[in-house]
């Protein structure tokens, strides 16, 4: 039973964290951009069907209104991973709810763990409040510290215990240790492979 339960809490858990990755670290084109607006929801919105090129996605309506939006998505999560413990916490806080728009809608008996959920709506149900919205819900589910971004390739992600790691992935720190071996090596030879080619005069 404990585990079941566990098992539901961490697909509960999944969805807000996954949209707030997504959206974090897409990096829409003028071709792709429609497919990148509905992301996670995909599936869950056309199914199998292909994505219509004449509607808004999401209320957005252009590739140059979807980048704004991420854009300054990306500056708040970047605040965010930066926050220090009783410092601009207040003011960015006041940001995100205000740009949620949340509200509470009802409460729902949950078909699986039969207890009550509540259910939420934002004010004008926009792409942009949807955002925040899911950026709250994961706030409200993971420890602020746990947003982290990635010293080498700049993405965004949760890190998954209470350490704070500097790396998305063992790739990037791999990457960057060679990197960083590369160049000390470099300075401790002076005369390197590039400068062996001198002429004979
Ligand atoms: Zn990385």
């Amino acid at each position: 039973m404990r585990k079941y339960t566990s098992r539901v809490q961490r697909r509960v858990l999944r969805l807000p964290l996954l949209v707030v990755s997504h959206y974090a670290n897409v990096r829409p084109t003028p071709q792709s951009w429609r497919k990148d607006v509905l992301g996670p929801f995909r599936r869950l919105i056309l199914g199998d069907a292909p994505i219509p090129d004449d509607l808004p996605v999401f209320g957005m309506r252009s590739f140059e209104q979807l980048e704004q939006t991420l854009a300054e998505f990306r500056e708040v999560l970047d605040r965010w991973s930066k926050l220090k413990p009783s410092h601009g916490a207040r003011d960015l806080t006041e940001l995100i709810s205000k740009r949620s728009g949340l509200r509470l809608k009802r409460y729902v008996i949950d078909r699986r763990t039969r207890r009550l959920v509540p259910q939420w709506d934002t004010e004008t149900q926009s792409f942009s409040e949807m955002l925040y919205s899911y950026f709250v819900l994961a706030f409200s589910q993971v420890p602020v510290q746990r947003l982290r971004r990635c010293v080498a390739c700049e993405c965004f992600f949760f890190a998954t215990s209470p350490q704070k790691p500097k790396y998305c992935t063992g790739r990037c720190q791999i990457r960057t240790a060679m990197k960083i071996y590369r160049l000390r090596h470099r300075r401790t030879m002076p005369d390197g492979p590039s400068t062996s080619k001198t002429t004979d005069g």
